[in-house]
């Protein structure tokens, strides 16, 4: 009957050496309960909702149930944790197995809170059901926005209680990977095993990731500029829509370029660089506009740990790695300019490009505008009576951006469509997600149900979306997340 809900698991990552996993035996659960179930995402990698849904199902969902050809297994990894070198690994996860899909792509299947391993230090090895359905919500938002990420299958309630500052309703949630090998899966081979180890790794992810680049005897130098130019593309992205990543460690960034370790993140309302969210990011390390930096220097702590592959000399092989990284700026440079030019529906180069986007976000900064809903009041050419937009400065700046769209061949309904391509609508506004999630607490799911459908198509500005284009009663600054739990 596991035959029928469409798995067909492979388990390369069980060719590497042994340290970079543990076996686990499952940690069964009470009585686990279908919450949420993502049926196109199920669809797409050949698995049957319908049989997922049963018991059976449920069962593997909730880590109760063994498939024979599963791997089962906890992946290890170090990371630079707020900048401090620590040895982690999987302290709460299963890797199921690598699932072939119908087109023949390969991803992880995880399960997420499902009991301890040997790496989860102090920890219970759960989760808690709010920050499992948070996960899932902005990891859908952000597939729906074409973002690169991770994403989510199902959340199973355990009925067991897991204890934080309080008791909670414990989860799991499936997670969907291109793979889990993370900068920090790197800095474990680098630290704690030996030049041979790195090499296996690197050899296995350029298979899995960057075929590419393949059989180039500059591999490991293409496969440091590939994850290079996938974070630089990425951030940029994660900025254009005003997402904060919150927890940009070592361990928590992807070589395949997903966003990965949906905890204290969150969007933000009103435009300010600075903002934060996550309870624990006491110096702002990882605020909005600390992004494409805090990359960087962890794409420096992954470039360390490639170092003995690059060159036998490894001043040598400092110094290409130190010319790759440079490259970063400029790189997400590139990105970021071309997606805000899209949003302003600029479809030629000219020098000033640059400064009429960062006169508009100074613009919204000072004026505290909401970031998403100035782009589509610009797009639909409404709500343009208040704050920002009844100062001589828009004004000014409007008159300078219409001009500037008049110098390119493209017409008044093709800037028109390339914005409204380009800004979302909808985005998991954090009133919007707190109160899914205390419905869902309630054991009312239909608010999570409503805000997934909606948050799925960010760009068709429909009717029936308005409602989610508002801000909250109260504004949410001071809005904070928290992670570990
Ligand atoms: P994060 O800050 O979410 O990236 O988590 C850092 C590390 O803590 C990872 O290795 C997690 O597996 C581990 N971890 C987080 N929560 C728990 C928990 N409840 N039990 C065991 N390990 C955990
Ligand atoms: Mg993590
Ligand atoms: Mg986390």
């Amino acid at each position: 009957e596991i035959i029928e809900m469409g798995w067909n698991l492979d388990n390369s990552y069980l060719t590497l050496p042994k340290s970079f996993f543990t076996k686990i035996n499952l940690n069964p659960v009470t009585s686990p309960k279908l919450v949420i179930l993502n049926y196109p995402l199920a669809k797409s990698i050949g698995l049957d909702s319908d049989a997922l849904k049963t018991k059976e199902g449920v069962s593997v969902l909730a880590g109760n149930e063994n498939i024979e050809e599963g791997a089962f297994i906890a992946q290890a990894y170090a990371g630079h944790q707020f900048g401090n070198f620590t040895m982690l690994g999987d302290g709460r996860a299963v890797l199921i197995g690598e699932q072939i899909t119908p087109s023949g792509e390969r991803y992880d299947i995880q399960l997420k809170g499902s009991g301890r391993t040997p790496y989860s230090r102090g920890g219970d090895g759960r989760a808690v059901l709010g920050p499992m359905l948070r996960e899932y919500i902005i990891s859908e938002a952000m597939y729906g926005f074409g973002i690169p990420t991770t994403r989510s299958l199902a959340v199973v309630k355990t009925g067991e209680v897991v204890y934080r500052e309080t008791k909670k309703e414990g989860a799991i949630l499936t997670r969907v990977a291109a793979s889990h090998i993370r900068f920090g899966t790197f800095e474990y081979a680098a630290r704690f095993g030996d030049t041979k180890q790195v090499k296996e790794l690197a050899d296995y992810t350029i298979k899995r990731h960057f075929t590419n680049i393949d059989d180039n005897e500059n591999k490991y130098i293409n496969l440091l500029k590939e994850v290079i130019k996938k974070h630089a593309s990425l951030v940029a992205k994660w900025q254009s829509v005003g997402f904060i990543h919150g927890v940009m460690n070592t361990d928590n960034m992807t070589i395949s370029g997903e966003t990965i370790d949906y905890g204290p993140c969150a969007f933000m309302d009103n435009y300010n660089p600075d903002t934060v969210f996550s309870s624990i990011d006491r110096n702002g390390r990882y605020a909005y506009k600390n992004q494409p930096s805090m990359a960087m220097w962890n794409l420096c702590r992954f470039a360390e740990a490639l170092l003995p592959l690059i060159d036998e000399n490894q001043d040598k092989a400092i110094k290409i790695a130190q010319e790759a990284i440079s490259d970063f700026s400029e790189l997400h440079y590139t990105n970021w300019i071309s997606i805000m030019k899209s949003k302003l529906g600029i479809f030629n180069e000219e020098a000033q490009d640059k400064a009429i986007i960062e006169d508009l976000l100074s613009m919204m900064e000072k004026y505290s505008e909401d970031y998403t809903n100035t782009f589509i009041s610009l797009t639909f050419d409404k709500n343009k009576d208040k704050g920002m937009f009844a100062s001589p400065e828009f004004d000014n700046w409007n008159n300078i951006w219409q001009e500037r769209l008049t110098r390119q061949p493209q017409s008044k309904e093709e800037v028109h469509q390339m914005m409204q391509k380009s800004n979302p609508a909808v985005i998991p506004r954090n009133h919007r997600v707190e109160e899914a999630i205390e419905a869902a607490d309630r054991g009312d799911f239909n608010v999570l149900r409503k805000l997934l459908e909606v948050i799925s198509r960010p760009y068709e500005h429909s009717k029936d979306q308005e409602e989610y284009t508002k801000l909250p009663k109260r504004s949410s600054c001071g809005y904070k997340t928290y992670c570990g739990t």
